[in-house]
């Protein structure tokens, strides 16, 4: 399982290299929790606009820089949002993640083994859950 693709917030259309992506958030206020991090395609049609969105280019947090930047993210909390700031971890480095993840309300409701495990967080899902899951439903 490797990621190659994302599937943009706006258009739910697959985003197919990281250069093509961009991710934002938004920031209300200084001290409030930036909301709806989103990846997206580089285009306008896709990005957000208004005062408060932030932008990067998505291969800014790819590879194994872009992970760090993450991880320093969580250790600041930047984002003042971990389980969001987390996702875009989940999202961009964990193979498998972004291609499963448009099941797994499903896979929660037809129990796919492993995906209602009392052990494992949800959304927290072993290579081999994941794996399950796109063998089943991609
Ligand atoms: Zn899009």
């Amino acid at each position: 399982m490797e990621t190659t693709y994302w599937i943009c917030d706006i258009c739910n259309e697959k985003i197919n290299c990281e250069a093509n992506g961009y991710v934002e958030w938004r920031s209300i206020g200084k001290n409030t929790n930036k909301k709806e991090i989103k990846i997206v395609h580089d285009s306008a049609d896709c990005q957000l606009e208004g005062d408060g969105v932030s932008s990067r280019p998505l291969i800014d947090f790819s590879g194994n820089t872009g992970l760090m930047e993450l991880l320093e993210y969580v250790s600041t909390d930047e984002f003042n949002n971990i389980e969001e700031n987390l996702e875009l971890i989940k999202r961009i480095h964990m193979p498998g993640y972004e291609e499963a993840r448009p099941y797994f309300a499903r896979a929660i409701r037809e129990d796919v083994p492993g995906v209602a495990d009392a052990n494992t967080k949800h959304r927290y899902y072993s290579q081999d859950v994941l794996k399950q899951i796109i063998n089943t439903y991609s």
